[in-house]
């Protein structure tokens, strides 16, 4: 079919469905096709718009990519319609991705769709909002987003629905427009635990287009490792022998009391299964979310380089001569990029590149880029210390070690925010990712689960295990259903 290029088609055709909640930015007329094979076959699935599909555009919700369409596909669109998947939609985000309640794209914000009717709007969280809020509405039954720093948990926890980013490197990532490489995830949202975890067997597959996906050999290595904890554990059928921890630095005093009871009631739970619940001490973890920022604004400024309006993406319309385009008079040149960059990206985008250029300044890289890598070494490490179970990652491996699990804590300070409120705040912004940036420094599984309800609206609460471990979630998710 034809290409939707334009934003007034699209539009209309947005008019059909949940136009109101602006969750896609575009979308195809839904198939009815009963003939597909495969384990995810005539399952509705949507996708994020910073991951390419060649039968869509892929605008990362940015004036830059308005009318590009990628000439091929993620590894992950591959391997979904590969499995029967019907890809029906591409949603909504926060510009490539930055942000942490979808006010920033440039098709205007996402409404959470769980807001009680006649209530004022509130957000859907972000950057994967309109993921998440494409499960939430029923839409479709799985979304495709992207986590870098919680881009999926947090969404998913606002909007009610489950939000799993998985352990870096299992995902390929090829074909998902980058943002900060070294945390980049591509992860899953649905509205039940077996769904995300039936989706990730089919996307959890080596990618040699991939230079950081994990080879067969390391998978191997790390299912061995869950698969030898889980031996020991829930012998009588239910979590027995399963420790988890309660990491105290993740209670910090920004976390909102009302988030509390569904905490409490989640531990348990937990416990009647037979779960051991302990305190941990993770003392590192109250620099991450600055460390992140830091690490996330570098790799960002040096990845948006690339969008200069020569090769693709939008294009300031002053060029005149072909002395100008072919960029021989280059202060001309120069000033004709300055200004198309700053047509095609937007206020926050804008704040990342200058954020991240100026850690990078030869003066100044040891103070902010050097000491944020070291800070997610520590944090790292804390995480490690916690955990009984080896990080095939790493080159030393104990015989046998003492810890637990995995660790639990709310996935957000608080409930989805007021789109009204969310609008006033400045980097106040940043302590949404309070909760979420730890697992993504240390490119752990984490997966924020629905697990009750405060003033009417989701909370979540995020279960996090060691690298590669992912089953170890799947375990607990089975019996807390
Ligand atoms: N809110 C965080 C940021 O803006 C995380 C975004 C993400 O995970 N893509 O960087």
């Amino acid at each position: 079919g034809g290409l939707l290029t334009d934003r007034a088609i699209r539009r209309r055709l947005l008019n059909t469905a949940a136009s109101d909640s602006n969750i896609f930015n575009y979308r195809l007329p839904t198939e009815n096709e009963t003939n597909r094979k495969g384990p995810l076959a005539a399952w509705t699935v949507s996708i994020k718009d910073n991951i390419c599909t060649n039968d869509m555009p892929t605008t990362c919700s940015s004036k830059m990519l308005e009318s590009y369409t990628s000439p091929f596909e993620a590894t992950t669109v591959r391997l979904l319609r590969e499995a029967g998947a019907n890809i029906m939609g591409k949603t909504n985000c926060d510009e490539f991705g930055m942000g942490s309640m979808n006010l920033d794209s440039a098709f205007g914000p996402v409404h959470n769709p769980r807001v009680p009717n006649g209530q004022p709007p509130r957000v859907a969280g972000g950057s994967s909002g309109g993921a998440a809020a494409s499960v939430a509405a029923k839409h479709c039954r799985v979304a495709i987003g992207s986590d870098t720093g919680g881009s999926i948990r947090l969404p998913a926890a606002y909007c009610g629905v489950y939000g799993f980013k998985p352990s870096y490197g299992l995902i390929s990532r090829w074909g998902l427009v980058s943002y900060a490489d070294s945390l980049d995830t591509i992860g899953i949202i649905a509205s039940r635990h077996d769904e995300v975890k039936e989706t990730f067997d089919v996307l959890s597959q080596y990618d040699d287009r991939d230079p950081t996906s994990i080879s067969q050999d390391v998978r191997n290595k790390a299912e061995k490792v869950a698969g030898e904890a889980l031996q020991g554990i829930g012998k009588s059928g239910n979590l027995n022998g399963l420790c988890i921890g309660v990491p105290q630095q993740f209670f910090a005093k920004e976390v909102h009391p009302r988030v509390m009871p569904s905490v409490r009631k989640t531990l348990s739970t937990l416990k009647q299964l037979g779960v051991e619940i302990v305190p941990v001490n993770l003392p590192n973890i109250k620099y991450a979310l600055s460390a992140y920022y830091v690490l996330a604004s570098a790799e960002a400024s040096s990845n948006l380089a690339r969008y200069d309006g020569i090769r693709f993406g939008h294009r300031s319309d002053e060029l005149e001569s072909a002395e100008e385009v072919q960029g021989r008079n280059s202060t001309k040149f120069a000033k004709h990029i300055a200004k198309t960059r700053s047509e095609g990206f937007g206020k926050e985008v804008k704040k990342r590149i200058l954020l991240g250029t100026y850690s990078l300044t030869s003066e100044l890289f040891d103070n902010y880029f050097l000491q944020a890598q070291r800070v997610r070494q520590l944090v790292r490490k804390d995480l490690d210390r916690a955990f009984c179970l080896n990080n095939v990652m790493e080159s030393t491996q104990m015989e046998s070690r003492t810890g637990v699990h995995a660790i639990l804590h709310p996935s957000a300070v608080d409930i989805a925010p007021l789109v009204s409120e969310a609008k006033e705040r400045g980097v106040e912004t940043y302590t949404q990712d309070l909760l979420t940036v730890p697992a993504s420094l240390a490119g752990l599984p984490s997966i924020s689960v629905p697990a009750g309800r405060a003033e009417g609206m989701p909370v979540g609460i995020t279960i996090s295990t060691q690298w590669g471990c992912e089953p170890i979630l799947w375990r607990i998710l089975q019996n807390i259903g």
